[in-house]
């Protein structure tokens, strides 16, 4: 199987913040789930360094857009780093690869007939970049996205002929009810479709940062018709000497606002140009802070760079798709987080490792017991951790990662259950119950070798961490999910280690 999977590529007008770390965690979750299922993964991440807002931003700095985009990629490529993200590629639209692929793609949409030059007059959105339907504006006449009053706007450009797609992609969206993912998104999608569409121009005149329209150098090609060829133009140069086209098509995480580009202009676009539309999209919501959306142009900026410094990049993956259910809004706090961190990081798997570890260490000289006859209780653990681990597996198929979290979970909160029934340290004083302290001491590392594995796409360096503290494998062979069995738990030595979780340092 293969699995192609991207983050929108981010706009270098300003600072990377929480909400492009959050997209692109998602991301790199359904990376590494599907590298564990041993699928062929190509992750792309990236930034968007064309149109009038770039322009804006370098001239307000006093440098040249070429300088303003050299300057901030960098920090966008330094956040998927610090995010652990396993991106494969990491394209910028000002790559001449690139460039040169969006030259080629207009000029398909051109020889397909799809391409007109017209005059157009209307409502446009500074901060969007895009007309807006009178209709489609806030009651106030505000753009709904920004809070800002469009400004009216009259070019001649060049238009591509989206109202010419309506039946086929009203059919496409028909035919394939999960393509768009939350099932509201998909409807509103939808509903945006059959209202009537539209011809949207793809050029502008008024600008000069951007790729010239190859056939009339006067224009330049509307930075969102560039930005979602990205997709496509990657798997062209990504990896010199190597054509990766057969990689499409992909599937899209992105935030909702920009869902109307992506699951309806996107696809007529692909159409129109010769290709088969995008396999899935996934549209998460907003991750609020005291009310107001983590979003670009808000200000209310949270730097991911300094909440890792403090608590560590792990515990904020887990937080982020624990707190708040993938694919809808929820509200983010420091506060939540450090209950979680405490309650369930710390206390609960931190020091299910602890115990598990150190009770293995003082009764069995440091080796896992090797499988004796376990008894019922411990037949019931192993069949209940093969099954939240198919659980979990099922969830992230769906991307539903909050929900694969919790499966997860419950069975971290089994394994802490069958200490306080077993008592270890009871079995400890009777010789004759040598046998069961086997069991439950083998039951609670193969139990946590499968939590281990499981979290490893939330987690990644908590949970290669605790399979090394067993004793255990943990190359990338041995993440796969074919491994995630019971028996293939190894008679090894432990490690007896610092809390994987220790106490945060207030007042810092
Ligand atoms: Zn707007």
């Amino acid at each position: 199987m293969r699995y192609y999977v991207t983050t929108p590529i981010y706009y270098v007008n300003a600072e990377p913040h929480l909400g492009h770390a959050y997209t692109t965690v998602a991301a790199d979750i359904l990376a590494r789930y599907h590298r564990q299922k041993g699928d062929e993964v190509f992750f792309l991440t990236g930034t968007d360094e064309h149109g009038t807002k770039i322009a804006q931003a370098a001239e307000a700095r006093g440098c040249t857009p070429r300088e303003h985009v050299d300057q901030m990629a960098p920090k966008f490529q330094e956040l998927t780093r610090t995010l652990d993200a396993s991106n494969d590629f990491f394209i910028r639209t000002t790559d001449p690869q690139h460039e040169a692929f969006v030259q080629a793609f207009v000029e398909k949409l051109r020889a397909a007939g799809d391409i007109e030059k017209r005059t157009y007059g209307g409502l446009y959105c500074t901060q969007c970049e895009a007309f807006w339907y009178e209709r489609d504006l806030a009651p106030d006449g505000t753009c709904p996205d920004h809070g800002i009053k469009p400004v009216y706007l009259e070019e001649e450009n060049y238009y591509f002929l989206l109202s010419r797609y309506q039946d086929r992609l009203s059919a496409f969206f028909r035919a394939n009810p999960e393509w768009v993912r939350p099932k509201s998104r998909y409807n509103e999608a939808l509903s945006f479709v059959e209202q009537g569409l539209e011809d949207i121009s793809i050029s502008r005149s008024s600008i000069t940062w951007g790729v010239p329209v190859p056939w009339d150098p006067e224009q330049v090609i509307y930075v969102w018709v560039d930005a979602l060829v990205n997709y496509l133009s990657a798997l062209t140069y990504a990896r010199p000497g190597e054509d990766l086209s057969g990689l499409w098509p992909g599937f899209h995480f992105m935030a909702k606002d920009i869902l109307k580009f992506h699951a309806v202009i996107w696809p007529a676009l692909l159409m129109s140009a010769g290709y088969a539309p995008p396999a899935g999209e996934f549209i998460h919501g907003y991750l609020l802070m005291s009310g107001e959306k983590m979003s670009k142009t808000r200000g209310n900026v949270l730097d991911p760079f300094a909440v890792i410094a403090t608590y560590g990049l792990d515990p904020l993956r887990f937080y982020l798709f624990r707190e708040v259910t993938f694919g809808q809004d929820g509200v983010i706090s420091m506060e939540g987080f450090e209950q979680r961190y405490t309650n369930e990081l710390a206390n609960e798997l931190g020091n299910l490792l602890s115990r598990s570890v150190s009770m293995i260490a003082k009764y069995r000289g440091g080796r896992i017991p090797q499988a004796g006859p376990e008894g019922e209780v411990m037949t019931d653990v192993a069949a209940e951790g093969e099954a939240m681990v198919r659980a979990a597996g099922a969830h992230l198929d769906a991307v539903e990662i909050t929900a694969a979290i919790e499966s997860v979970w419950a069975y971290v909160r089994r394994l802490n259950r069958l200490v306080e029934e077993e008592a270890p340290w009871k079995l400890a004083k009777d010789e004759a119950q040598a046998g069961r302290l086997d069991a439950v001491l083998r039951a609670l590392a193969a139990g946590l070798r499968l939590v281990a594995l499981t979290l490893y796409p939330v987690i990644p360096g908590t949970a290669v961490e605790i399979l090394r503290r067993l004793g255990q494998p943990h190359g990338d062979v041995d993440l796969r999910l074919d491994e995630a069995l019971w028996d293939r738990l190894e008679v090894a030595t432990v490690e007896v280690a610092p809390p994987l979780f220790p106490r945060i340092e207030r007042g810092a």
